[in-house]
């Protein structure tokens, strides 16, 4: 039984009769799914049955934190948030840095779980173990950093990252497009599947947690404690990925993708972007000024605020985009000043919305402009040629305020293609559960291709193996690129992984190293006595329940499938000509196989559940 780790209690939130309940959840069901999206994926799966849809009260909204949540363990401010998404229909759970999940847990609360639907807008307060619902009608129509600043003023504390922490929605989570985030001490949102959206149905604007608890932990000598943490800790930094991370932020490998042909160009037409220099991290970094600025306890401190200095922003003071963000302003909608990247990663953010999804609608409605399927009374007189940052900017607004084809395109990539018609939907790029992918060109990469589209929930659950190896879990050398034997049960047996790392309220940048240093500082801080074997059969435990959740909501294996640009041989750069389509179902057979599953429908065969301890 776990000692420590926990703050003890999850709170209930009945939104339409406005009650607040604690409550303490089972030993057993914190041993079997540990925390985060683990927990999450329990409260879903019990509470959501079939026909209940994403905006029916009766949907839940899970805040989840993790058992290293708020302990002295680097970059344990993360949360995960977990419902049932209005962009699939399915489960979705996104995740997000910075400091809320450990401030959650000093309020007092390991998880906060909401339904029902309240009649007028409100907010809910956390503080050191006591909750209650506030008016939030004052909120309503500000973005999300004027929302985290007013609750901050409100309840004391000005400046930016200290005492409290805000989880909050934007406009378009007020609007219910499809794709809000929920996001938490400005630059850190929970984006994927659209929790905003749930979060906005719910008039529910925002949680603001604070409050001094201390974490209990199980290990009584602190000096081993910090040496298990420290020791894992380095072997993260020292990971190829943790090191280049930690110097550059993910923006450094910006040149690198595109080298490599991962880069999305004009969404996906193309795969080369000549201005790629000045968007690589180093150049960035150099050419801007920057300030630090950590999440909790973290040592990698990779976050930074950035000043544009040069260009039509000038003066601008922004977080830094990851790379994922320079793609998604800079070459996929055809913008080559990075400068007026930042500015629309800030837009973004701000206006509350999932960048990846948001990018690939607004280079959906591009490339439908320039070839003609959409025309300036389409448009509303917004010219949207590639690069034309006035029309991205403005197009965002739109979106947010569910405004003209704004209104269309708030419906994500994939309905709004099948509205657009005339052929949209053989440009538009998703993964059929209806989520846009992460912003690359995976077609170049067929472990985050292959991966986004057999996952539960869209998003990257394997790791990228072609890139290192991974011992720990049967492959002593990185895989082939193109291996369409070797992309499946790579994804089979990383999946777990990252599923157990993502049930411990931690940073992902913090797991890059050993499996058995993250499961030895997980069973000191709780008492638990999991060993590598076990940890991974947690995380197959809730990629399984996520499935039997999945399936109960209608998925089909056409569902783990990909929308035809995603299918399209690459059309220039290093890996030009490729192609996943002609061995695509075969690898999604050989993959149904691997995890346990029938090999024709994908639905976990009765042994798979019982070795689980899981029902039918
Ligand atoms: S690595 Fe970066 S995102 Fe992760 S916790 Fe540290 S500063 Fe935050």
């Amino acid at each position: 039984m776990a000692r420590g780790g926990y703050a003890g209690k999850i709170l209930r939130v009945d939104l339409t009769a406005r009650e607040l309940k604690d409550e303490v959840l089972s030993p057993q069901v914190l041993r079997q799914f540990v925390g985060g999206t683990g927990i999450g994926a329990r409260v879903l799966y019990d509470e959501v049955p079939a026909g209940v849809e994403p905006y029916d009260p009766q949907n839940r909204l899970i805040f989840a934190t993790g058992p290293l949540n708020g302990t002295l363990v680097p970059g344990s401010g993360t949360f995960a948030v977990v419902t049932r998404s209005p962009l699939s229909g399915f489960a979705s759970a996104g995740h997000a840095n910075g400091f809320f999940g450990a401030r959650l847990k000093h309020a007092g609360y390991d998880a906060v779980v909401v339904h029902g639907c309240s009649p007028d807008w409100v907010y809910l307060y956390l503080n050191d173990g006591r909750a209650e619902l506030r008016d939030a009608a004052w909120l309503v129509g500000k973005d999300s950093w004027e929302t985290e600043m007013a609750l901050r003023e409100q309840h004391g504390q000005k400046g930016m990252d200290i005492g409290l922490s805000v989880a909050c929605i934007g406009p378009a989570g007020e609007n219910r497009v499809r794709f809000a985030a929920i996001c938490s001490d400005r630059g850190h949102v929970a984006s994927s599947g659209g929790p905003g959206a749930v979060m906005g149905s719910k008039r529910l604007k925002a949680i603001v947690a604070e409050g001094s608890r201390g974490i209990p932990v199980h290990e009584r000598d602190l000096a081993r404690l910090k040496g298990l943490i420290k020791g894992w800790i380095d072997s993260a930094s020292s990971s190829p990925f943790g090191r280049a991370v930690s110097k550059g932020g993910t923006a450094g490998f910006f040149s690198a993708a595109e080298n490599m042909g991962w880069l999305p160009v004009r969404n996906l037409t193309a795969n080369l972007f000549p201005d790629h220099p000045s968007f690589d991290g180093a150049s960035l970094r150099s050419t801007f000024k920057t300030k630090p600025r950590a999440c909790h306890a973290c040592t990698f401190a990779h976050c930074l605020l950035m000043q544009v200095t040069t260009g039509p922003y000038k003066g601008l003071v922004v977080e830094e985009p990851e790379y994922e963000g320079l793609a998604a302003w800079g070459s996929n909608v055809g913008i080559v000043d990075a400068g007026t990247a930042l500015m629309l990663n800030d837009l973004n953010d701000r206006l509350g919305m999932d960048l990846k999804e948001a990018t690939f609608c607004a280079s959906l409605a591009m490339e439908c402009y320039a070839r003609g399927i959409l025309n300036p009374d389409d448009t509303d007189g917004l010219d949207l040629s590639w690069g034309n940052a006035g029309a991205v900017e403005e197009l965002l607004r739109r979106i947010a305020r569910r405004e003209g084809l704004g209104g269309l395109l708030a419906e994500g990539v994939m309905r709004s293609s099948q509205r657009i018609g005339n052929g949209a939907q053989e440009l538009a790029v998703y993964a059929k559960k209806g989520f846009a992918p992460h912003v690359h060109d995976p077609r170049g990469r067929w472990s985050i291709l292959f991966g986004q589209a057999v996952s539960n929930m869209g998003s990257i659950e394997g790791s990228s193996l072609e890139l290192s190896a991974a011992p720990d879990l049967g492959f002593p050398e990185p895989i082939p690129f193109f291996s369409k034997e070797m992309v499946p049960k790579a994804q089979a047996r990383t999946g777990p992984k990252r599923q157990f790392e993502d049930t411990l309220g931690i940073c992902m940048f913090l797991c890059q190293g050993s499996l058995q240093g993250m499961v030895d500082t997980l069973n000191a801080v709780t008492g638990y006595d999991l060993d590598k074997a076990r940890a991974l059969e947690v995380g197959e435990r809730i990629i399984n329940l996520l499935r039997l959740f999945n399936v109960r909501h209608g998925l089909t294996p056409d569902d783990d499938s990909l929308s035809p640009r995603l299918r399209e041989a690459i059309p220039e750069g290093a890996h030009r000509g490729r192609s996943i389509d002609s061995v695509f179902e075969e690898m999604r057979r050989a993959y149904y196989a691997e995890m346990g599953w029938d090999p024709e429908t994908g639905r976990p065969l009765p042994q798979t559940l019982q070795r689980l301890g899981l029902e039918g």
